[in-house]
C-alpha cells in the first residue's frame, strides 16, 4: 500500500467511527429532549454549555489543535442537539394554524394569538393596484427593487429615522422575515454565534438554528422590566460572536429600552465587531421615546422594516432593509437567488402607500392596548405596561402551563399565543390588540373563565 493509499484508509476508518459516533450523540440528545420535557425544563442550558466549551478548550491544549475550529465544531453539534430538542415546541403559529384549521369546521374563533392589524390597508394601494396593468409593471425587475421606490424610500427613512441613507443602503424585501433570513444566512457561518434577548419573536432563532449558528440568549425578565442585563451580554461574546439581535419595540413585550442601556448594547457591539441586526418593524407602534439603531451610524448594522404592521400589509409581503453598501450587495445577491425581484405591482402599490397617513391607526391601536391592560389589571395579570408595539406579555399570578391552555382556549374559541414561542416563557402567554375593542372584550371574557 502507497502512503498516500494508507492515509485514505485512516480517513475512512475514522470517518466510520464518527458516523457511529454521531448516531450515539443523535440518540442521547433525542433521550435527553424527553427527559427536558417530562421535567418542564428548558431546552438550552447555558452553564452546560459553558462547560463543554471548557471541557474542548482543555482538550484543544491537550492535543494542540485549534480552539476556535473545535468551538465551530461544538456549536454545530449543540445548535443539532437543539433542532432535535425543539421539534415539538408551540408556537403561535401553531396555534394559529391550528385555530384555522378549527374555523374550517365550522368553529368560530377570536383570534389574539396573531400580530395582523384588522385595518385595511391605505386607500392609495386600492388605487395604485387598478393601476399597474396598465403602466406594464409586472416584468422581472432590479433585484434591489425598482429604482424610483427606493428613491422614495430613501427619502421616507432619512425624515423618520434621523439618518442619512441613501439608495445603495436599501433593499426592498418580501417582507421583514426575509430580510432577518437574508442577514443571518448570509452573514454568519454555521457554527458562528449569535445573541438574542428573549422573549423574541421566534423566527431569530429558527433561522440561526436552520443555518447551523448557535444562539446565545440573554433571558430578560418581568421583574426586571424587560430590560437585559449589560455584563451578561459582554460576557456572552466569544471569538465565535457575531452578531446581536434587537428588536424594539418588541414583540411580545412591547417594550423599548431606555437610551442609555441601547448606547451600551452598541458599544460592545462596536467593540466586538458584532452585526447589529435591528428588526424596528414596530417602530410606528412606538408610545414612548424610541431611536433607531439607525442613528448611531454603525456600519454593521442591518435594519429590517415592513409594511405588514404600519400600513397593515401582511399578506402582501414587502418590507425592505437598510444597511451598507457592501453589505446590501452581499445579501442581494442571496435575494436574487431565492427570487429574482419582489413581484413589482406590489412595489408600485407599497410605494404609493407612503403617501398615505396612517395616523389614525396607530392612535386605535394603543386606545385598544389601553383597553387590554385595563382588563388584565382588572384580571390580576402581571405584566409591564408596554411602550409600543401591539402586544401584552402577561402571566397569572400563580404560575400555568400556557401550552396546555392555549390548546385548551381553542375549544372555547379564542386563540392566544403560548410564551414558549419566545423562549422559556411558558408560565406567560402574549395576546394581541389587532381586533376591534368589543371582540378584544369578548376574548378576554372567555380567557377569564379557564384562568
Ligand atoms: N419581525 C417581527 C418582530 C414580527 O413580529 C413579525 C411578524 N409578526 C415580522 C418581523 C414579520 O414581518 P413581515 O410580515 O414583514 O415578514
Amino acid at each position: 500500500m502507497t502512503e498516500l493509499e494508507e492515509l485514505r484508509k485512516r480517513i475512512e476508518k475514522i470517518t466510520i467511527e464518527m458516523l457511529s459516533l454521531l448516531k450515539t450523540r443523535t440518540e442521547i440528545a433525542q433521550a435527553i429532549g424527553k427527559i427536558k420535557k417530562k421535567e418542564g425544563m428548558s431546552i438550552s442550558n447555558e452553564s452546560r454549555e459553558d462547560e463543554l466549551r471548557e471541557l474542548v478548550k482543555n482538550q484543544c491544549k491537550k492535543i494542540d489543535f485549534d480552539s476556535n475550529t473545535a468551538l465551530k465544531f461544538l456549536n454545530y453539534l449543540l445548535n443539532e442537539s437543539v433542532k432535535i430538542q425543539s421539534s415539538e415546541s408551540k408556537t403561535h403559529l401553531a396555534i394559529f394554524l391550528k385555530a384555522k384549521e378549527l374555523e374550517q369546521k365550522g368553529k368560530k374563533i377570536i383570534h389574539l394569538e396573531v400580530g395582523e392589524p384588522d385595518f385595511q390597508p391605505p386607500i392609495n394601494v386600492k388605487n395604485a393596484l387598478s393601476e399597474v396593468y396598465d403602466k406594464g409593471f409586472g416584468k422581472y425587475g432590479p433585484v434591489k427593487g425598482l429604482p424610483e421606490f427606493r428613491k422614495k424610500l430613501v427619502e421616507f427613512v432619512n425624515k423618520n429615522f434621523n439618518t442619512e441613507i441613501n439608495s445603495e443602503n436599501i433593499m426592498v424585501t418580501p417582507g421583514a422575515r426575509f430580510g432577518v433570513f437574508l442577514s443571518i444566512t448570509t452573514l454568519l457561518d454555521p457554527g458562528d454565534e449569535i445573541i438574542m434577548i428573549e422573549p423574541a419573536w421566534p423566527a431569530y432563532r429558527q433561522c440561526a438554528i436552520n443555518s447551523g449558528i448557535k444562539v446565545r440568549s440573554v433571558k430578560t425578565t418581568l421583574e426586571n422590566k424587560w430590560e437585559p442585563d449589560i455584563d451578561e451580554i459582554s460576557s456572552c461574546v466569544n471569538d465565535n460572536t457575531k452578531m446581536i439581535v434587537l428588536n424594539y419595540p418588541n414583540n411580545p413585550t412591547g417594550k423599548i429600552l431606555p437610551e442609555i442601556l441601547q448606547d451600551a448594547i452598541v458599544e460592545i457591539a462596536k467593540k466586538h465587531d458584532l452585526y447589529i441586526l435591528s428588526d424596528e418593524i414596530y417602530s410606528n407602534y412606538s408610545n414612548g421615546e424610541w431611536k433607531s439603531i439607525l442613528s448611531y451610524n454603525y456600519e454593521r448594522t442591518i435594519v429590517t422594516q415592513s409594511f405588514s404592521k404600519s400600513h397593515s400589509m401582511t399578506g402582501y409581503r414587502i418590507g425592505y432593509l437598510i444597511s451598507s453598501q457592501i453589505i446590501v450587495e452581499r445579501l442581494a445577491k442571496l435575494q436574487a437567488l431565492c427570487l429574482t425581484n419582489v413581484s413589482e405591482p406590489i412595489q408600485y402599490a407599497a410605494m404609493k402607500s407612503l403617501d398615505d397617513d396612517v395616523t389614525k391607526n396607530v392612535k386605535i391601536m394603543k386606545e385598544r392596548l389601553a383597553k387590554l391592560e385595563e382588563i388584565c389589571e382588572e384580571m390580576g395579570l402581571e405584566f409591564v405596561k408596554p411602550d409600543g408595539a401591539m402586544y401584552i406579555f402577561a402571566r397569572t399570578r400563580n404560575p400555568i402551563n400556557t401550552s396546555e391552555l392555549s390548546e385548551e382556549l381553542l375549544n372555547h374559541g379564542v386563540a392566544i399565543a403560548p410564551g414558549i414561542g419566545f423562549g422559556d416563557y411558558n408560565e406567560f402567554f402574549r395576546i394581541s390588540a389587532c381586533l376591534d375593542i368589543q371582540t378584544l372584550i369578548e376574548g378576554m371574557d372567555i380567557l377569564k373563565t379557564r384562568l
